[in-house]
């Protein structure tokens, strides 16, 4: 993906850049929405997690997705649940049923939210959080560094876009 469609959107609470998590949204800083594979029975799963729900093996890598879904079902927020999301309301948080099967939680930016419908089409984009305000992790002062939270390249989120 190019670089061209990322956006900054400082204060947010960010993702804690650990473990499984940490990957998936290294992923998403290279340009690929990748999800979690089964290497034993092909089942995609999301969010990350080490044993397949399907069949229990430990066995998978992480595969890229279309980047294309439906809108599976969204709220509109009216009032913010944390301060850094104050001027963002109203606001929808949509669930995005990707083609692989698997759903993501995010946001269809440049979408009014009354103008979101269960069922449009979406693609996903990218959208850069810059690590100089990062909502509630900032709150936990020093156990925010290794975090990932204050990482200089910040944190890039998947979102997505009518298509
Ligand atoms: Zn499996």
């Amino acid at each position: 993906m190019a670089d061209s469609g990322k956006k900054k959107a400082a204060g947010l609470p960010l993702p804690l850049m650990q473990g499984l998590h940490g990957e998936f949204y290294r992923h998403c800083a290279a340009g690929r929405l990748s999800f979690q594979r089964c290497s034993d029975c092909g089942r995609w799963r999301h969010v990350p997690r080490e044993i397949c729900p399907a069949c229990s093996s430990w066995n998978w890598s992480w595969e890229q997705s279309s980047g294309r879904g439906t809108v599976y079902t969204y709220t509109i927020a009216e009032r913010p649940m944390h301060p850094s999301f104050a001027e963002r309301c109203p606001y929808a948080v949509a669930v995005v049923e990707m083609e692989e099967g698997v759903r993501v939680l995010s946001q269809v930016v440049d979408c009014p939210p009354s103008e979101l419908e269960i069922g449009a089409a979406v693609t996903v984009d990218y959208l850069s959080v810059g690590p100089e305000r990062t909502g509630a992790n900032d709150r936990q002062g020093e156990e925010a560094g290794d975090a990932g939270a204050s990482d200089s390249e910040g944190i890039v989120l998947p979102v997505f876009r009518l298509a």
